[in-house]
């Protein structure tokens, strides 16, 4: 059928319709709109999983102590596992903006970067 007959038809004329096939239609309309929000909400409900955790038993744990402790938490974990990861001037001794740093910005003392 022509498309714009069967358009016609199927949108000007649900009046001559049986009510069988205006439940049809109104059933695959729902289904084919509900497929695709459905479709949409779990793009963002997995990218939003993959980017806070929120059923990661481990990201929950420590969410759950707050900002505050949490930072500390973290912070407090990465020296004891990176002992090496302060990267102090060998001159005055402050510690550099980061840790692959190679100048003081306090006294202005360069060096070579140790390997981490
Ligand atoms: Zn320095």
């Amino acid at each position: 059928m022509e498309s714009e007959l069967k358009k016609y038809l199927l949108e000007q004329c649900r009046d001559w319709m049986l009510k069988e096939e205006i439940k049809v239609l109104m059933r695959l309309g729902l289904t084919e709109h509900g497929e695709t929000v459905t479709r949409k909400n779990a793009l963002v409900e997995y990218k939003m999983e993959l980017l806070y955790g929120f059923q990661d038993k481990k990201v929950n744990d420590l969410a759950s102590l707050g900002k505050t402790l949490a930072e500390e938490r973290i912070a407090k974990r990465i020296l004891k596992d990176n002992p090496n990861i302060l990267n102090n001037c060998s001159n005055c001794g402050k510690l550099a903006r980061t840790p692959k740093a190679q100048q003081c910005r306090y006294c202005g003392n360069k060096w070579f970067n140790k390997k981490l």
